[in-house]
């Protein structure tokens, strides 16, 4: 059976996490179907990056090594990868759902005439059964939030391979496998597949705004909604946050509400995190958001309203008011 290719993205001359967590997401997947994951790898020296990617089970390590490719450019990423995905007939096409996976998966998609679900927070094996009534067997489940309401859909291509998804970061752990596997490296002669157009735009000056805060990483974080009520009362979820060695996170409607800074919020079109505590204040709990921190080891959600979605994956419901409660437990923690 065909493989499973992965996008690896670099950055400083490195594997994003996100890739190595969607290699091993892919190892599962491809231990489900009896066949083999292989990794496109593009960038400057990123031949020796294969040796991590062996820890991780990846089978071939197809490596554009190539100084003008030190930064990603959409022109001849999209040719390496459209020529690598139309040579070797994967089944499975992954990226992870980054600003690069989002430029890079819809062009190499448009060039292959497939499908791509983007932005997925699950991918599983299964069947499904499509409009003729005809049954597939081991297809790729595509799985992400509705664009309306509170729903997950799950997305299949039954007719075009391969099957492409793009994959949200932080949705899975990275797990190097016990045995690396003895891979091969397959080199890509870029001189000869790039052309002078490929290089039509160039980098002139990159500007990297460093994070104001280590959300992704944080072992405790005090998320404030719409619910908090102001940017005054969201300050105490920052003193909480503090006496906690946390950090904040928040709900769409919050930022939109203008109570706190847009790199806070988690979700489905923000960050995904997984603390060991995740204290939800003022929270609905819709699947936006909750498909970005449902995997929180022990949830605490604070809401005055008893039937709040949130309530029904907390492991412990404190209701009423978000404010009252906030300063008490602030007060208690204090002492
Ligand atoms: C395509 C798309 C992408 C989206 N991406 C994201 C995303 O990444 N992240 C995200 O968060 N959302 C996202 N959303 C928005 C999401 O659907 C919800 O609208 C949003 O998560 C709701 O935020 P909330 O829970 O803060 O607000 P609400 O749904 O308004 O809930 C407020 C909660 O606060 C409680 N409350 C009110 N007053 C008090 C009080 N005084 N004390 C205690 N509790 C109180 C209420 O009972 C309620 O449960 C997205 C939506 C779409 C369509």
């Amino acid at each position: 059976m065909e493989n499973i290719i992965v996008f690896c993205e670099t950055r400083n001359g490195e594997l994003c996490d996100v890739s190595l967590e969607l290699v091993t997401k892919a190892r599962l997947l491809a231990e489900e179907l009896g066949c083999k994951v292989d990794a496109i790898v593009i960038g400057k020296e990123v031949s020796s990056l294969s040796k991590t990617l062996f820890e991780y089970g990846i089978n071939r390590v197809f490596c554009a090594d190539d100084e003008r490719l030190s930064e990603y450019l959409t022109l001849p990423y999209t040719r390496i990868v459209t020529s690598v995905v139309a040579e070797q007939h994967p089944q499975i096409f992954l990226a992870g759902a980054t600003n690069v996976g989002r430029d890079l998966a819809p062009r190499v998609a448009a060039e292959l005439q497939c499908g791509l679900t983007a932005d997925c927070t699950e991918l599983r094996i299964g069947e499904c059964e499509d409009t003729a009534g005809v049954k597939h067997e081991n297809i790729l489940l595509q799985i992400r939030p509705n664009f309306v309401g509170n729903q997950l859909t799950t997305i299949v291509s039954t007719s075009s391979r391969p099957q492409m998804a793009t994959m949200r970061e932080g949705v899975v752990s990275k797990q190097r496998v016990d045995n690396p596997v003895a891979g091969e490296i397959i080199t890509i002669n870029t001189q000869s597949l790039l052309t002078e157009e490929d290089f039509a735009v160039s980098i002139l000056k990159r500007e990297v705004e460093a994070r104001k805060s280590n959300l992704k990483g944080a072992k405790v974080v005090v998320a404030g909604g719409y619910g908090v009520g102001s940017r005054e009362n969201f300050e105490l979820l920052y003193r909480l946050a503090e006496l906690l060695h946390g950090e904040v996170g928040s709900t769409r409607a919050a930022v939109d509400a203008g109570y706190c800074d847009h790199s806070t919020m988690i979700g489905q079109t923000g960050v995904t995190v997984r603390p060991k505590l995740y204290i939800a204040v003022g929270i609905s709990g819709q699947v936006q958001h909750t498909v970005g921190m449902e995997k929180s080891g022990t949830i605490i959600s604070i809401n005055r309203d008893p039937e709040a979605p949130i309530n029904k994956i907390a492991d412990y419901v404190i209701v009423g008011d978000a404010r009252e409660c906030v300063t008490h437990l602030i007060d208690q923690l204090s002492k």
